[in-house]
C-alpha cells in the first residue's frame, strides 16, 4: 500500500458505518483528500482526535481504492475553541464550506489552507470578531480564486475611485461603479467600507484579519461581500443561512453547544 505523509485540516466529517468517520482532508497540495477514520466514532477511538472539524494535524496516510487511511498522525492545531461558542461556529462553518466550494483538487492550495489557518487561528482570540473575520474570508477567498473585485477603477466609465461618497458596489458586474455611472440619488458606498474591503484583497495574510471598522460600515460590506462571494460559488452556501439566523437571534433565545 502506497503511504503519504501530508499536513491537512478536517473541513468535513461525517459517520460512517457502525464505528467509523469520513473526513474531508484540506492540504496545500493535493486539494481535498478523502480519508477513512477508523473507530474515530467512538470517543476513545485511536482517531477520534485527528477526526474533529477544524482539526489541523500532520498525517501518514495509506492509500486505498476509494479513501486514505490513518496510518499515523500528530496533531498541530486542534481549534478546539472554535466548537464551544455559536457565532464563532456559524461563521467558522461558511470558512470551511468555502473551502471546500474553493479547493482546487490534486493543484497548489497553499494560498487557501494559509489563509483558512490564520481566520481559524484568529477566530481562536478572546477579542475575535467573527463576522468580520468570514467576511474577510470571503472576499479575500474571491480575489485569490480568480474574482478579484474591481476596487480601483468604475467599471463602466474607467474612472479612478476617488475616495467621494456615492460609490456602489455591483456584485453582478465585479466591483465598483462610480455615481455618475449608477445615476441614482440611492445612498452609495461610505469611503470606509471601500477601503475595508481594498485591506481584504490587500493585506499580506498575516495581517488581513487584524483591523476593525464601524458599525455602519459593517452594515454597508455585508450584503455586497455575501452576495459576490454566493455568485461565484455558483450554488447556495448553506451555512450562511445559519449565520444569519444566528445574527438575528435574541442573545437569549441562542442555543447552548456543547461539544
Ligand atoms: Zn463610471
Amino acid at each position: 500500500m502506497a503511504q503519504i505523509k501530508v499536513k491537512g485540516i478536517v473541513i468535513q466529517q461525517d459517520p460512517m458505518g457502525e464505528k467509523d468517520k469520513r473526513l474531508l482532508v484540506l492540504t496545500a497540495d493535493m486539494g481535498k483528500i478523502p480519508v477513512l477514520a477508523k473507530g474515530a466514532k467512538s470517543q476513545s477511538g485511536r482517531f477520534a482526535a485527528p477526526s474533529q472539524l477544524f482539526c489541523y494535524s500532520s498525517f501518514v496516510l495509506d492509500r486505498g481504492k476509494t479513501f486514505y487511511y490513518i496510518k499515523e498522525y500528530e496533531i498541530l492545531e486542534s481549534f478546539y475553541g472554535l466548537r464551544s461558542n455559536v457565532d464563532v461556529l456559524a461563521y467558522a462553518s461558511i470558512m470551511l464550506e468555502l473551502s471546500r466550494g474553493f479547493s482546487v483538487d490534486g493543484e497548489d492550495n497553499s494560498e487557501l489552507v494559509r489563509l483558512l489557518l490564520y481566520g481559524l487561528h484568529a477566530l481562536e482570540q478572546k477579542d475575535a470578531d467573527p463576522y468580520l473575520i468570514a467576511q474577510t474570508f470571503m472576499l479575500r477567498l474571491m480575489s485569490d480564486s480568480g474574482f478579484r473585485p474591481e476596487l480601483d477603477h468604475c467599471l463602466r466609465c474607467g474612472r479612478v475611485y476617488d475616495q467621494t461618497e456615492g460609490w456602489h458596489f455591483r456584485e453582478e458586474e465585479g466591483g465598483l461603479v462610480c455615481p455618475a455611472c449608477m445615476g441614482t440619488t440611492q445612498r452609495g458606498l461610505r469611503p470606509g467600507a471601500v477601503a475595508a474591503m481594498r485591506y481584504m484583497v490587500d493585506a499580506p495574510v498575516q495581517k488581513v484579519y487584524k483591523f476593525t471598522i464601524s458599525d455602519e460600515i459593517r452594515q454597508q460590506i455585508k450584503q455586497p461581500i455575501r452576495s459576490y462571494t454566493v455568485m461565484n460559488l455558483g450554488m447556495p452556501l448553506k451555512s450562511l443561512a445559519f449565520a444569519e439566523n444566528v445574527e438575528n437571534m435574541d442573545l437569549k433565545t441562542r442555543p447552548i453547544i456543547d461539544n
